[in-house]
């Protein structure tokens, strides 16, 4: 996967005062990651007034938060804590809200847009599997209705003629990650978050107190820390004492060129997905590979995601792949987020473990990790998501076949 943007946001503004004055050692909280959930907690601090140094070994954006698809839904699928729903709610509120606030404090559109969701049945599985979960969000307060066939496809006329329906739902939007990330990252530096390139290799600490974080070249101090390492957040086991079980899990996506009519819809099939974005493309995915930290795209991935996307919307076989990309989800042993507190370090604080729905809660994990490093309550429940869950072991969460779709 390429890498080619630069440490640093785009058009990056003019240092204020305060921007000036977060020099080395002077800053009250530094923040490990450039991705979505580390630039958030950058950004929602420096609102609260505190002077913020961002670190970035790579560029940001420049991993899963530049190159997710960006689909956006309020439900919280399966098999999830009562908390996780007031998160995905809360989370796509938040979307709409900084789309506005963005757009104002840097000119940056998130291009955050409302569209119906479509999730397809092509089996008697699906359908009944669809009802029941219609069944369950409408009982969860959520609008989605069933489609027949042709309803279906009077709204997405590209969809498979061996359609037996669909779950609607105009709860949906979709976003532009890349743009999202640098859009948080230029109102963070506009705000005088520093932002820095380097590689964060272990914590500085005194006592039970962290002071700053160790570089690969030097150090750089601060009472307070947050680490969002998206799902490299196991590298810090050795250097928290504590378990943080956040791996990789690779996903792949295709663009492609479709002549004709866009997908007016956001489409998915199980796991499977499909969208027109900004840029005029077909965005299709996606896989989920346990392959370590691999980041290239394959063969094998590109084949099974044309598999099904042409069952979903036979035409778009005639489609040219522009470009194919993969990245990595950081995802939790048991599936859910990570956020709070490492016992016995006091001033520290984790964020990590968003998943297939890390775009969508990114920014609500950045801005509680930002309370909570600064001291203030959280303004969300974090019960299930507290990393001291880890300190006895794990019980996996089942999933179903539509778990992170639907
Ligand atoms: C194919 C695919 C499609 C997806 N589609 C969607 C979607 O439609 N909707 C949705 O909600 N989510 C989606 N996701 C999930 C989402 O992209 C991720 O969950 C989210 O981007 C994770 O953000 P993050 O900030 O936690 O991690 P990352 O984006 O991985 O950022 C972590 C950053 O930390 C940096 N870092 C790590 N270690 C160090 C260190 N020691 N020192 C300095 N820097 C360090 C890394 O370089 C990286 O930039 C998708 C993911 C994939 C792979």
């Amino acid at each position: 996967m390429s890498r080619p943007r630069p440490a640093t946001a785009v058009n990056a503004p003019r240092p204020t005062r305060r921007a000036a004055l977060a020099t080395e050692g002077t800053a009250d909280v530094i923040v490990v990651g450039g991705g979505i959930v580390g630039c958030a907690a950058a950004y929602f601090l420096a609102r609260q007034g505190a002077r913020v140094t961002l670190v970035e070994r790579d560029s940001l954006g420049s991993h899963a938060s530049g190159f997710a698809l960006g689909g956006l839904t309020p439900f919280p699928g399966h098999n999830k804590p009562p908390e996780y729903l007031a998160w995905t709610r809360e989370a796509f509120r938040l979307h709409a809200t900084l789309a506005e606030e963005l757009k104002n404090e840097t000119g940056v559109a998130t291009s955050f847009q409302q569209r119906d969701g479509l999730w397809i049945a092509l089996s008697p599985q699906d359908r009944d599997d669809l009802c029941g979960i219609i069944s369950h969000y409408r009982q969860l307060g959520f609008a989605v209705d069933w489609l027949e066939p042709q309803e279906a496809t009077a709204r997405e006329p590209l969809l498979s003629p061996a359609l037996l329906g669909a779950m609607v739902s105009p709860e949906t939007a979709v976003v532009e990650p890349y743009r999202l990330v640098l859009a948080v990252a230029q109102a963070a530096e506009k705000r005088g978050v520093q932002v820095r390139h380097g590689e964060v290799a272990g914590l500085e600490r005194q006592g039970g107190r962290v002071t700053g974080v160790t570089l690969r070249h030097g150090t750089l101090s601060a009472p307070r820390v947050v680490l969002a390492l998206g799902p490299w957040s196991e590298e810090a086991n050795g250097w928290l004492g504590s378990p943080i079980p956040v791996g990789p899990l690779k996903g792949q996506i295709l663009r492609l060129r479709l002549p004709g009519k866009p997908l007016t819809c956001y489409v998915s099939w199980h796991a499977s997905y499909a969208a027109t974005k900004e840029d005029g493309l077909v965005w299709a995915g996606s896989t989920e590979e346990e392959v370590g930290y691999d980041e290239q795209p394959t063969v094998a991935a590109r084949n099974a995601i044309l598999h099904d996307l042409v069952q979903m919307a036979p035409a778009l076989a005639e489609a040219q792949l522009v470009r194919q990309t993969a990245c990595l989800r950081p995802l939790s042993a048991d599936g859910l987020p990570v956020l709070g507190p490492v016992p016995g370090i006091e001033g520290l604080v984790v964020a990590t473990g968003g998943g297939r729905r890390g775009i969508l809660l990114g920014p609500l994990l950045g801005r509680v990790a930002a309370e909570l490093v600064q001291g203030r309550t959280p303004s969300m429940p974090l019960g299930p998501f507290l990393p001291a869950r880890f300190a006895h072991g794990v019980q996996p969460t089942p999933r179903s076949a539509w778990e992170w779709n639907a």
